[in-house]
């Protein structure tokens, strides 16, 4: 008989998608903060990259009350985001416009981690994982105070740095 199919099984798949791709970003943001050329960018990936480091450990307080081991189920989404990433570094490299691409790169990433937490989170509430649902909740903030953080930073310096060049 087929596995049942169920809100449990996709909390369970969504959380292993997020673990692996945590964990993928984990490794990409110091490459980021070492190509960013303002140290403003820079710090912002570097810290981003620390806060990294603790949402995979909520991630595995997460499976423990969920009862599940931590693991990472291959997720494709975010490996083409962090290769369009590295194209930017790439093809970008040593120009006016790099950090501005760089920007545009760690959003789109911080983008498809606000979907994932959000989703996550109210499904975790759904299924009765109150503490779950606050560690998620956690991340999701700091998701989205990045998100912020890189706007600022888009329109303040690498924007206008790219544009003027
Ligand atoms: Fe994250
Ligand atoms: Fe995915
Ligand atoms: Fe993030």
């Amino acid at each position: 008989m087929m596995a049942e199919k169920n809100l449990d099984s996709l909390f369970y798949d969504t959380l292993k998608d997020i673990y692996y791709a945590e964990r993928k970003i984990a490794k990409a943001l110091p490459k980021m903060a070492r190509g960013a050329q303002s140290s403003e960018l820079k710090s912002a990936l570097e810290k981003h990259k620390e806060e990294t480091e603790m949402q995979i450990e909520r991630l595995q307080q997460v499976f423990e009350i969920f009862g599940k081991r931590a693991q990472g189920k291959n997720c494709p989404a975010i490996e083409g985001i962090i290769e369009e990433g590295e194209e930017i570094l790439d093809e970008f490299k040593g120009t006016p416009a790099l950090d501005a691409g760089l920007v545009s790169a760690a959003q789109a990433v911080e983008h498809y981690e606000i979907a994932r937490y959000g989703t996550l989170k109210r499904w975790a509430e759904m299924l009765g994982l109150k503490d779950a649902a606050q560690l998620l909740d956690k991340t999701l903030s700091e998701e989205y105070a990045t998100d912020e953080k890189l706007t600022k930073l888009a329109d303040q310096i690498a924007n206008q740095k790219a544009k003027a060049a």
